[in-house]
């Protein structure tokens, strides 16, 4: 039987990991969000913010993997640095107020997947610099990765661009 390795353990606040996360984000100059209540993840680049919660995506129960979480780190970190380089730079300017207008969805819906798929580049980077020896989870992969985005993602846009809803309320 194989020996599941380190990186497959549940992700805590007590884990030196997580204090190796919050080291990294005041290096960069990034205020980090952490709870236990899901495993939503997003970042807020133009305000240096990214938000990570600590449990499986899907359970309410179970803690993420360190793994899986500090890749998710290393991807909204990813998003918040692209911002600063200027990569992608109108995906990633958006503040919480932000209002949706035909135009600027309509440039999310063009470069949107793209300018994930570049930020997991950027992540694994940060990855490998940061946490070596633990492979990064890509946030996006080459097999259904455009298809989950579509479903998921793009779906309330090409809503908001049918008029048959609004972000803006
Ligand atoms: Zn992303």
């Amino acid at each position: 039987m194989a020996i599941s390795p380190f990186y497959k353990k549940p992700i805590s606040y007590r884990s030196v990991y997580y204090k190796n996360v919050l080291q990294l984000l005041k290096y960069y100059k990034v205020r980090g969000y952490f709870h236990y209540y899901n495993g939503n993840r997003e970042a807020v680049p133009a305000e240096s913010r990214i938000n990570v919660g600590l449990r499986n995506e899907d359970g309410k129960k179970c803690n993420d993997t360190i793994q899986s979480f500090l890749s998710g780190v290393c991807h909204e970190l990813a998003h918040v640095l692209n911002y600063r380089n200027k990569k992608y730079y109108d995906y990633h300017n958006f503040h919480m107020n932000t209002r949706y207008t035909k135009k600027r969805v309509q440039n999310w819906i063009r470069v949107g997947y793209k300018a994930e798929r570049y930020t997991d580049k950027v992540g694994q980077e940060l990855m490998r610099k940061h946490f070596p020896g633990i492979p990064y989870l890509k946030a996006y992969t080459k097999k259904d990765g455009h298809k989950w985005y579509k479903e998921n993602y793009l779906k309330d846009l090409y809503e908001f661009m049918r008029g048959e809803r609004t972000f803006n309320d």
